[in-house]
């Protein structure tokens, strides 16, 4: 077995305390990766406060893995030790299903093995995630770190940017197309970084006045304060495709009225509790409302590649695994700019 310590909730809506634990001993196909940053994704509090009704306690958060390979398997051919690896939100998955042969883990039919809040695919090892020293993972679900990047600000590609990514990609966001960004946190920030790096025209809804000059630095064209009806009114019927990344319930009607015919909305960020839709919105201009799940493998690769050739990072605060509950706290009140990374040099062995 491997020693590991990190930070943990031992039950919901408690503060992370200092954890000690054990991961699996190293497989032939496994990689040991020490962990140098790792970033805080709402989700992670979504688990930790078991707003989604489906945590297990004691919960390691984290999955916007970064770190250094210091152990490699008889059977590894993809890292030697000394190499940056990255780790996403899955760490296993079937890898016979339809989804997991086209490279859409995330779909995978038998249920994909997050990386943490979940059991190994032996039905009862829990998973812990990133907000710990070290990380044992098969070499498949690990990913290669782009050299020419900071890797403190690639952390949050794992799991902000490929969310972002991965739906612009399949909804086909090109050049001549009006896209629109909702919520500017973590994985909007990013989604607003892809559609300007993919062409399109930019617009992002905010209920923050406050982001409005980081909304335009970060590639925002336009910027919309949500809450003001005569704003939301001038863009009315003219999206191609709007991608929405906030974490609490919030009017999806005014959106979805935005889009043009044929227009989707796709959801990425997961309220803990459930939309009213009005059937109208959607049966008059043959609207799609949608939804999307992280990303596989092969495109989270893709896209840490297409960051490397674009150099786009993330926008992080970097901080001691110590501030990590006040992080919690300030993502609460949209308060980030706009994704906390955990700098993992700070963390003490327990
Ligand atoms: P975050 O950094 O906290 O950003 C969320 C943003 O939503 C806030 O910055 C804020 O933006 C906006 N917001 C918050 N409360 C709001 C409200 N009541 N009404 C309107 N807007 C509000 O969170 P994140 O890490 O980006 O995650 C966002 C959501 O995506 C979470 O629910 C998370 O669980 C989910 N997620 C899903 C996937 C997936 O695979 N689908 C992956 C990762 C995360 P403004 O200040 O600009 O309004
Ligand atoms: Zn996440
Ligand atoms: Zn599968």
């Amino acid at each position: 077995m491997v020693a590991s310590y990190g930070y943990a909730v031992k039950e919901a809506k408690v503060p992370l305390v200092p954890f000690k634990f054990e991961r699996r001993e190293p497989r032939d196909l496994d990689v040991v990766i020490e962990i140098t940053h790792c970033g805080v994704c709402h989700s992670d509090i979504h688990q930790v406060r078991n707003e989604w009704g489906n945590s297990m306690f004691p919960m390691v958060p984290g999955h916007e893995i970064v770190g250094k390979v210091v152990r490699v398997g008889s059977k590894v051919s993809k890292f030697k030790v000394g190499d940056l690896a990255a780790v996403g939100c899955l760490v296993d998955s079937c890898r016979t299903c339809v989804n997991c042969k086209d490279g859409l883990e995330q779909y995978c039919q038998g249920g994909m093995i997050g990386t943490y809040n979940s059991f190994e695919r032996d039905g009862k090892t829990p998973t812990y995630g990133g907000y710990s020293n070290n990380i044992v993972v098969d070499e498949a679900f690990t990913l290669k770190v782009p050299q020419n990047l900071d890797v403190a600000r690639v952390a949050p590609l794992l799991c902000a940017g490929i969310t972002t990514y991965s739906p612009m990609r399949h909804w086909g966001v090109t050049k001549g197309q009006k896209v629109g960004v909702v919520g500017l946190g973590g994985l909007g920030h990013m989604g607003v970084k892809f559609a300007r790096a993919f062409g399109a025209h930019v617009v992002c809804f905010t209920t923050s006045p406050q982001k409005k000059a980081d909304a335009l630095r970060l590639g925002a064209h336009e910027v919309v304060l949500s809450k003001n009806a005569d704003e939301m009114q001038q863009h009315v019927g003219s999206f191609d495709f709007i991608l929405d990344t906030v974490s609490a319930p919030h009017d999806l009607n005014a959106m979805l009225g935005l889009l043009k015919r044929d227009g989707t909305l796709c959801l990425v960020g997961i309220p803990d509790k459930d939309p009213s839709i009005a059937a109208f919105n959607l049966v008059f201009g043959r609207r799609s409302l949608a939804g999307s799940l992280i990303g596989g493998l092969p495109e989270t690769q893709e896209m840490l590649d297409f960051c490397s050739k674009h150099e786009i990072m993330s926008d992080i605060e970097l901080i001691p695994i110590q501030q990590i509950n006040e992080a919690y706290e300030r993502m609460l009140k949209s308060d980030v700019k706009y994704r906390f990374v955990i700098d993992m040099s700070t963390l003490k062995p327990v």
